[in-house]
């Protein structure tokens, strides 16, 4: 089928919840995407995030072909072996104690949430409110968008879960000022990605867990973007040197099979009990067995150190442009999580545009910051290509907003 053809049909049959980029993909290998058109495009968001070790890597085809042909789904009222082999990895990996298994990240997220509360059950302290950050997003779901703090994803669906205050992005008054012993858990995204890539100050970070532990409140970290080796350690809460009491996990730890996960303390764990949560999909064997072999592949290539090191080197790149171009009003930051803020949202929008037409893809989060999510396996003359036809399309752009 031609793009046009899917175009007019998705029109008619599908929920028009997207704004789709006009290109039809037909397969990936590496990097690159292809598509029906026969052009080849840089993938530099791997899926938001998702694709990882980019696209038909061999380690990942070969385990998911090898489970697909034995076992897919149990339910979880039977035992597979990769549940527990999955949930020792992460444990051992985030120094986390146990593990729950889902199929998406609001799915994750919506456990994390309900885990803050069964914990101010369990304690009868009369805590329920949670404490959210500016700039949030933690998924679309009643709990998860509730937590979520743009508005636009929130307004036509209330009234949506109630008791969530927000508390402005790395302003530590504000968050003094607003953690009382109502709160029953304090969520964050250590680095932000939908809301702009906005790393959480070290200061910020340090001040909720010292709250969170003087008010027997949770700290839920968020990591379903940031986590997984992307900011070149394994969990982003590790550049803190705190321990959350929660982590969610989800976007890359699979390479694209839908799974989620929820990390707890065992303090945390203590308060769930057989029957409370669950899950019918969660936790399938051929999503935990893929996820092992994407853990696997990240230790073997040595993928945390290239994407500290190569993260460093594109962040670099980006600041040389920012010296030369106006429209850029920030560069910023960790690992292969990186944004650049434009000065306009059309601009930003157009450079979104002329970068696909260049055969590169990014995308463009909050409005006016471009997002960069490699996958793991991006090499340096990669980055470099993407900077230069940054580079064009800024210096194009900027010329063409001067003629206007
Ligand atoms: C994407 C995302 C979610 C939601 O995950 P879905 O799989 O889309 O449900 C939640 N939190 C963060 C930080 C995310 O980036």
């Amino acid at each position: 089928m031609k793009l046009a053809k899917v175009k007019a049909i998705e029109g008619k049959v599908l929920l028009q919840t997207y704004d789709r980029l006009p290109v039809l993909l037909t397969h990936g290998k590496g990097a690159y995407l292809y598509g029906a058109d026969g052009k080849k495009y840089l993938d530099f968001l791997s899926g938001i995030g998702v694709n990882a070790l980019g696209h038909s890597h061999p380690a990942v085809t070969k385990a998911i072909r090898k489970q697909a042909g034995r076992l897919i789904h149990t339910s979880n009222l039977f035992y597979h072996e990769f549940q527990s082999r999955l949930a020792l990895e992460l444990t051992k990996l985030s120094g986390m104690d146990r593990a729950f298994f889902c199929n998406s990240g609001t799915e994750a997220w919506e456990g994390a949430l309900k885990i803050a509360r069964a914990y101010a059950h369990e304690k009868k302290n009369r805590k329920w409110r949670f404490l959210a950050l500016e700039g949030s997003f933690h998924g679309r779901t009643f709990g998860s968008v509730a937590t979520t703090h743009t508005l636009k994803y929130r307004e036509p669906f209330e009234p949506l879960m109630p008791g969530v205050k927000f508390v402005k992005f790395n302003d530590v008054a504000d968050l003094e000022a607003q953690f009382d012993d109502e709160v029953c858990a304090i969520c964050i995204e250590p680095v932000q990605g939908e809301g702009g890539i906005n790393p959480v100050s070290m200061e910020f970070m340090h001040k909720a867990r010292a709250l969170a532990t003087k008010h027997d409140a949770l700290l839920l970290a968020d990591e379903i973007q940031c986590g997984m080796g992307r900011t070149g350690k394994w969990f982003a809460f590790q550049h803190y040197g705190i321990k959350p009491d929660v982590v969610t996990l989800a976007k890359p730890i699979a390479n694209g099979l839908p799974l989620g996960a929820v990390l707890v303390t065992e303090k945390v764990a203590k308060v769930i009990h057989p029957g409370m949560h669950g899950t019918t999909f969660g936790g399938g064997a051929l999503a935990c067995a893929t996820a092992l072999a994407v853990l696997d592949t990240i230790k073997k290539d040595k993928l945390l150190a290239h994407n500290r090191e190569l993260g460093a080197h594109f962040l670099k790149l980006l600041r040389k442009l920012d010296a030369r171009h106006p429209a850029i009003q920030d560069v910023r930051g960790v690992g292969l999580m990186l944004g650049m803020e434009l000065d306009s949202a059309d601009r930003a929008k157009q450079v979104v545009k002329d970068l696909l037409a260049k055969g590169t893809i990014i995308n463009r989060t909050h409005e006016t910051v471009l997002r960069f999510l490699p996958p793991y396996i991006v090499t340096a003359r990669q980055v470099e290509q993407v900077v230069e036809a940054l580079d064009e399309a800024l210096t194009s752009n900027s010329a063409a907003s001067a003629r206007k």
